[in-house]
């Protein structure tokens, strides 16, 4: 009998990435893994990354549900979050074929389906067929005690988030959280993306755990309050089992990628601040230019990923590329030219992963990403939080007040940030006053020894699989 894992990944990169990693941890425990994918249907494929993995990871197969089309008209909804919580839904029927066919087959013991929180209305599939059901989390402790306690918040109030702005939300375990920075698709209580973080809070206590990634040491207090069961009333508390920092070992290239790293081999120790804003963070051609105006001034050596900006307000919808961008058109006038000497603007996408593992990389402005942070932090290096979309306004505000590993960019929240601030904050973080840097990297030692034999992340939910 084969022990097998099935993992249900969100359609689209994003989480796919933190999956497979997930996925490479099985398999190194002697587990066979099962990817179920929903294929693309509005977003950006993930045809060429599944076929690097599937090449270097025999032990894991990709299963493709049958596609289907759902135009982003088709939910009332701005927000992408919502087409992928329907996307999943009409996929109900396609999952418990496949999950059935999987089950059912005598030479394979499912031991666990463990599905990405936008798939929760996958938990009556799993149970329907008697096979253990975990969330995978892929954001940190204190968001995941933020959406347990959505049900507790939806009932205290009959106002959106939006309309509450600034006032402090009161969740246990968390600094005060101002309403207004709580998940972008949550902040309006008729949207559809609402409902279906709704329904997650709903579904969350009847998974057997979630597994996350992140560690202990790193979010101590909203893991103590979740395993107090301070979230849910009247319910035994979710069993939360760390598994982090699991970060993207995977070299994917495009975008420049070997150049820049090239690149980064000739520069001097910790010189060079690094700007990168996720898979899909778009800023406006005045915003481009006031970054570039503050990088110029701070005098500072800088690797910059620069995206087309938004083509069309539904394209926040669309989880597609943008095309190649115009460097000229974009940056100021000879911009590029003036700082060849010290700076480096790559097209649309740079290997993270690998540049902030780089010795030469000494700050990241970054837009707040769980992957970005976790990569960081396992890097050593110091953050600018810079927040755009989905819940990085609250890993902002974690970032900043609880664990002090970035400092804030002000003015992310009202139009434009000016040159000035981006030249202010970029010295800022590369003066590394203050002992940010002494507390990133203490916080990188506490990552590996989470992981190390015996750590705080090393897999005890893994063994008892394996034993039982
Ligand atoms: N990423 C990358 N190059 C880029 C932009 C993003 O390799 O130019 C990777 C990054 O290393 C991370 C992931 O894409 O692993 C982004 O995940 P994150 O959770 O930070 O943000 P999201 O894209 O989900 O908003």
């Amino acid at each position: 009998m084969e022990e097998t894992i099935v993992l249900y990944p969100s359609p689209g990169m994003g989480h796919l990435v933190s999956m497979v990693e997930l996925a490479k941890l099985f398999t190194r425990q002697g587990f066979k893994v099962i990817i179920l994918i929903v294929p693309p249907s509005y977003h950006t494929s993930t045809a060429p990354f599944i076929t690097t993995v599937s090449a270097s990871n025999p032990s894991i197969t990709f299963h493709h549900l049958p596609k289907i089309d759902l135009p982003p008209d088709s939910v009332p909804s701005p927000h992408h979050e919502a087409l992928q919580f329907e996307l999943i839904r009409l996929h109900i029927p396609n999952l418990t074929r496949a999950l059935h066919s999987i089950s059912s087959n005598p030479s394979t013991s499912v031991r666990a389906f463990i599905a990405d929180f936008f798939c929760s209305t996958s938990i009556d599939v799993a149970a329907h067929l008697n096979i253990p059901f975990y969330f995978f989390f892929t954001s940190g402790a204190a968001v995941l005690a933020t959406l347990l306690y959505l049900t507790t918040l939806h009932e205290s109030t009959t106002l959106s988030f939006r309309e509450l702005g600034k006032t402090p939300l009161d969740i246990p375990g968390l600094p005060p959280l101002p309403a207004i920075d709580m998940p972008l698709p949550t902040l309006d209580r008729d949207d559809p993306a609402y409902e279906g973080f709704l329904y997650f809070s709903h579904q969350l206590p009847k998974a057997k755990g979630v597994i996350l990634n992140s560690f202990e040491s790193l979010e101590p207090r909203a893991l103590k309050s979740i395993s107090d069961g301070l979230h849910v009333p009247n319910a035994p508390p979710v069993p939360v089992h760390c598994i982090g920092p699991l970060i993207m070992s995977e070299k994917r290239g495009g975008g420049g990628g070997d150049d820049c790293l090239k690149w980064l081999d000739v520069q001097p120790e910790k010189s060079v601040v690094f700007l990168c804003f996720g898979s899909l963070g778009l800023f406006s051609a005045g915003q481009l230019r006031e970054i570039a105006l503050g990088l110029e001034r701070s005098g500072h050596r800088f690797l910059w990923v620069v995206r087309s900006p938004p083509l069309t307000a539904e394209q926040s919808k669309l989880v597609s590329a943008t095309p190649e961008p115009d460097l000229d058109a974009l940056l100021p006038p000879g911009f590029v030219e003036r700082t060849k000497e010290r700076g480096l603007v790559v097209k649309s996408w740079a290997p993270q992963a690998a540049v902030l593992s780089h010795g030469s990389v000494g700050g990241f402005v970054t837009h707040c990403g769980w992957n970005s942070v976790l990569e960081a932090i396992c890097g050593g290096v110091p953050m600018v939080a810079w927040p755009l979309y989905a819940e990085q306004r609250m890993n902002r505000v974690f970032l900043v007040e609880e664990m002090k590993l970035a400092i804030p960019i002000d003015g992310f929240d009202r139009g434009i940030v000016g040159a000035m601030e981006v030249e202010r904050r970029v010295r800022q973080l590369m003066s590394d006053d203050g002992g940010l840097r002494e507390r990133v990297l203490r916080a990188k030692h506490e990552a590996m020894a989470a992981l190390s034999k015996g750590g705080s992340s090393n897999s005890v939910l893994i063994n008892a699989w394996k034993n039982n």
